[in-house]
């Protein structure tokens, strides 16, 4: 373990954890033990190969998987996607979609960046699969995140291109570091005096027509999961605090999409972000569990 990794918040949340969150949690431990490990796309192509592979068998589990392939470079990238019908009288309704990035940078297995957010997406696919809800949900894993977003700007430049409407866009991006030590999390500039210092929280962050979106997945991160949760609009695609801009939420609001990223606030509170140690043994499943839950009810309940 990392020597400045200090007060782990594991085993403290739930101390019951009930039946249904034991296993989500062991579903999550699943996805992140298939998922955490080299798949830098340039560098290390078996592992980012077999890491696709792993998403498109979990997502084929319920329903049709498409392969959003794009050009980059001279080379044939993917992102892939799986679509879940609405309940029967809601078919007509704009899909809310859903995307992780599954690339990692050199030289680390990315457990929180983004295993953590591959698990949530598939856990969410299981979720909605099984009950429908009132809105068509499209799940997408993105690739290319890392060296500049391009996977999600092709997909969201096509969607744009074509005219489809969606109801919203969540980005799931470093969703399993938790620290409840005083000072254990940082801000961009400015921001520090309006938000707490211990880095227990999941954070939301969307564009201005996303407030009520960002009030209703608060509401249910603190209640059922259980999860401490901020949010923050961000007005002018985030051009204000350039930091907010950095997953694949936004060449969505580039886009003109509803669109929110939910995020561990990666380097301003993981000592382990783009490093070798950003491993397994540094997350915290009970916060990661927590996450999910409120995501599932909060999406379930849109
Ligand atoms: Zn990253």
């Amino acid at each position: 373990m990392h020597p400045g990794f200090i007060a782990p918040c594991n085993n403290t949340r739930f101390p019951n954890l009930t039946p249904p969150l034991l296993d989500l949690q062991q579903n999550l431990l699943t996805h992140l033990r298939q998922v955490a490990r080299d798949r830098d796309p340039f560098l290390s192509t078996v592992g980012h190969f077999y890491v696709q592979h792993y998403i498109r068998q979990q997502f084929a589990q319920w329903g049709e998987v498409t392969d959003r392939a794009f050009e980059y470079r001279g080379r044939t990238y993917h992102n892939w996607e799986l679509n879940l019908p609405a309940q029967a009288n809601h078919k007509s309704k704009p899909p809310i979609l859903i995307g992780a990035h599954y690339d990692a940078v050199p030289g680390s297995v990315g457990a929180d960046d983004n295993a953590t957010g591959i698990a949530v997406l598939l856990e969410l696919a299981r979720s909605l699969a099984s009950h429908p809800i009132r809105y068509p949900v499209r799940l997408v894993a993105f690739d290319l995140e890392e060296i500049g977003l391009v996977g999600s700007s092709r997909y969201a430049e096509n969607l744009r291109q074509q005219n489809q409407s969606l109801r919203l866009m969540i980005s799931l991006e470093m969703l399993g570091y938790c620290d409840r030590a005083p000072a254990s999390q940082k801000y961009p500039p400015g921001l520090q005096n309006f938000y707490p210092d211990q880095g227990n929280f999941i954070a939301l962050i969307g564009n201005l027509r996303t407030i009520p979106d960002l009030i209703h997945f608060k509401r249910k991160m603190l209640g059922a999961a259980q999860v401490p949760c901020e949010w923050l609009p961000a007005g002018m695609r985030g051009m204000i605090v350039p930091d907010t801009r950095r997953s694949d939420h936004a060449p969505f609001w580039d886009a003109g999409y509803p669109a929110l990223m939910v995020t561990d606030t990666a380097n301003l509170r993981n000592p382990h972000y783009h490093k070798s140690s950003d491993r397994l043994e540094t997350l915290d499943l009970d916060f990661l569990t927590g996450v999910c839950q409120g995501l599932i009810e909060g999406v379930r309940s849109l």
